[in-house]
């Protein structure tokens, strides 16, 4: 139930980009998700356009993308791409892993008018 603060933040960065730039109105937003933060597009849409209303940004498109769960590995040295339920490396199946990707929360653009 994380993603009310994080749609909170969405709608007040996103406006003070337009607001900024002198956009009236805001198309779409597109923003990057990583699986890591368990965030659910479907929520922050919902939330979204409860909190938007009255704001430059009421009535903009969510492009939400996931990023997938990138480690790099401590045995072979090699960067891949994992499931949720796989915390070992694609190449060796090594353990020895660290997360390098998967926990990014970014807004990326703003499609204007
Ligand atoms: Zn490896």
């Amino acid at each position: 139930m994380h993603e009310l603060p994080v749609t909170q933040s969405i709608v007040s960065i996103a406006s003070e980009e337009a607001n900024k730039n002198n956009v009236k109105v805001v198309k779409e937003i597109r923003i990057k998700v990583g699986r890591l933060t368990g965030l659910m597009p479907s929520c922050i849409q919902y939330y979204f356009d409860i909190i938007s209303k009255g704001t430059v940004v009421e009535g903009a498109i969510l492009d939400i993308e996931k990023l997938p769960i990138r480690i790099r590995c401590g045995s072979c040295g090699k960067e891949s791409v994992i499931d949720m339920n796989s915390y070992s490396c694609s190449f060796c199946s090594s353990n020895d892993i660290k997360i390098i990707g998967g926990n990014e929360f970014y807004i990326e653009s703003l499609e204007v008018e």
